[in-house]
């Protein structure tokens, strides 16, 4: 197995000159764009990993499923969904202008302003709320370790105007409730969490195992699981999402720190890290590598 992932980043390693590393959050700018790594983690228990999987890289976007998932195990899904849409959009992730349309609500979780919203959701106060999702993610990746990066925390903090318009506007319009900087400040936080290829993954396998969790919720496990599948494979791509899924048909979530989560229901999760982007914000090898994973392992679920 470690042969075909190692083959797999070879074959994609060529896409990464025609991409770009992030540059609108600064810090991102200084990530060396020819990392590339890849790791599986299935339900056997078993990982296999290749090539730069134990590089730290910020979750970004990725973070996003981890705010619907505790948005939906604080609220359920009837209060979730009645804030924000479950459809996906032919616009980029940092969208806005619909939002100044009558009763135009985030159209999804997954761009920017569904994010903010659910990240809003979340119980608790700021700090609350960042230490629900930093726990979260350590339980979920059995990796006690996890932390963010003060360094990009503050820089997307500095020069986040787009996100603050965005989440300044939900408030003029009654979306949001709660401090408009309190929950920003959560929502950069939480996209500046540093995780490995092998995180990722084991966030994957997490949803692939319908979220074996013992918590108190307000949505059972398998809803939760199915929700998020359905909604990453919407939506997890952005404005790429529906060619993605006729491709690749791996349930994905990119984010821009390069990283591209995978899920297999019953089976595996994957993590792809390479921070070169295309002009959607995804992963360009992360995206080439998905789809020859595809192929190669079988795991087109369409
Ligand atoms: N922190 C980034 C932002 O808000 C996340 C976007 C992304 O990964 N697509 O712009």
């Amino acid at each position: 197995m470690e042969k075909i992932l190692e083959g797999l980043i070879q074959k994609n390693r060529h896409l990464i000159q025609k991409g770009h590393v992030a540059n609108y959050i600064p810090a991102l700018s200084k990530v060396n764009p020819n990392y590339i790594g890849l790791a599986i983690a299935d339900v056997d228990g078993h990982i296999y990993c290749a090539g730069d999987y134990n590089i730290k890289f910020s979750i970004q976007s990725i973070s996003k499923i981890i705010s619907l998932m505790l948005a939906l195990i604080d609220n359920g899904e009837d209060y979730v969904f009645s804030k924000v849409g479950y459809e996906p959009t032919d616009e980029p992730f940092n969208t806005l202008y619909k939002l100044d349309l009558n009763s135009c609500n985030p159209a999804n979780p997954m761009i920017n302003s569904g994010a903010i919203i659910t990240t809003s959701l979340i119980r608790g106060n700021k700090d609350e709320k960042f230490d629900r999702i930093i726990e979260f993610i350590r339980l979920i990746t059995e990796n006690p370790n996890i932390g963010y990066n003060e360094e990009v925390y503050l820089s997307e903090k500095a020069t986040g105007h787009k996100n603050r318009a965005i989440a300044y506007l939900m408030k003029a319009k009654g979306y949001l409730d709660g401090e408009v900087e309190d929950i920003l400040d959560v929502y950069f936080k939480q996209c500046s969490v540093e995780v490995t290829a092998v995180d990722v993954a084991k966030i994957g396998l997490f949803i692939a195992r319908r979220c074996p969790l013992n918590l108190d919720s307000k949505i059972n496990n398998e809803r939760l699981a199915s929700i998020v599948t359905a909604i990453i494979t919407t939506c997890g791509m952005y404005d790429f999402s529906g060619e993605y899924a006729a491709k690749v048909g791996i349930p994905s979530k990119s984010g821009v720190g390069g990283g591209i989560l995978g899920t297999i229901p019953n089976k595996l999760g994957i993590g792809v890290f390479s921070p070169a982007l295309d002009r959607f914000g995804n992963s360009i090898a992360g995206y080439g590598i998905m789809k020859d994973l595809a192929r190669e392992l079988n795991l087109n679920i369409f």
